[in-house]
């Protein structure tokens, strides 16, 4: 059996990573380690500045899960680097409560767990379930339904394998499985956030600042990963740690640069 380390950025509680855990039952031997607080939107930290702590925790369902003090990428880190002696061939982040979709990928904690995998060199997957807008399911039937679609694409993910330092970005609208329309693959698309400044004064008369605003929109392109969603399919949009823009790199060698060095 593979072994699959399971993490999220909601928290150890989270409903989401214990439905993802027991459906992921079948196609591996399950380890979780996950935050024990909520990281959503906290992106990609390493803590190098104090010491990380990781202990056994119990699930209502009795299985062991590790909770750690640390992100979602410390955790995978601790998880990869040998903290419990297993060797991981695959990594699943999720099930997390709100969509990861466009540029949500770098503020996403738990595409960032994946990204920690795919960094370290093993394949990975982040699953993210659209929030009560994207569908009428219960949180309940949803969960499942996006746990059991995981669960089969981590094990088709390790049949065919994944190229090297690439992870699948999965996301589900809220529906139960009969009501999604199937399973897509896409590109990113365009997110539209529509934050706003709310700018207030504390007891002392020192302003201090929220971002609020109403939930982001996007752009439902064909193909893209915020038009399939919106269409009611699965999205899942491979994702690559090469952020470098291969046109631009071309068209800098037009560029006047200063004159540095003497080669
Ligand atoms: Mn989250």
């Amino acid at each position: 059996m593979p072994n699959i380390l399971v993490t999220n950025d909601d928290g150890v509680q989270a409903p989401g990573i214990q439905a993802l855990a027991k459906a992921l039952d079948a196609v591996g031997t399950v380890t979780v380690i996950a935050p024990e607080r909520n990281w959503s939107a906290a992106g990609h930290p390493k803590t190098l500045h104090k010491p990380l702590r990781m202990g056994p925790i119990h699930w209502p369902d009795g299985r062991t899960a590790y909770a750690s003090s640390g992100a979602p990428s410390d955790c995978v880190a601790l998880g990869l680097l040998g903290a419990l002696d297993i060797v991981f061939d695959l990594v699943v982040s999720g099930i997390n409560s709100s969509y990861n979709l466009s540029s949500d990928v770098f503020y996403s904690g738990t595409v960032a767990g994946a990204m920690e995998s795919i960094i370290n060199g093993v394949p990975a997957l982040a699953v993210s379930l659209g929030g009560p807008e994207s569908g009428p399911a219960s949180s309940q039937v949803a969960e499942a339904a996006a746990a059991a679609i995981a669960a089969e694409i981590a094990a088709e993910t390790l049949a065919q394998g994944l190229p090297p330092f690439t992870l699948l970005n999965i996301n589900l609208p809220r529906h139960s499985r009969d009501d999604l329309r199937g399973v897509l693959p896409t590109r990113l698309g365009r997110r539209v956030y529509r934050d706003v400044l709310d700018k207030r004064m504390d007891p002392w008369g020192r302003p201090y600042f929220w971002f609020g605003g109403e939930i982001p929109t996007g752009i439902p392109d064909d193909g893209s990963d915020i038009g399939a969603v919106e269409a009611g399919y699965v999205s899942v949009t491979p994702l690559g740690i090469d952020l470098t823009s291969h046109t631009t790199l071309a068209q800098l060698d037009g560029w006047h640069f200063p004159s540095v060095g003497t080669r």
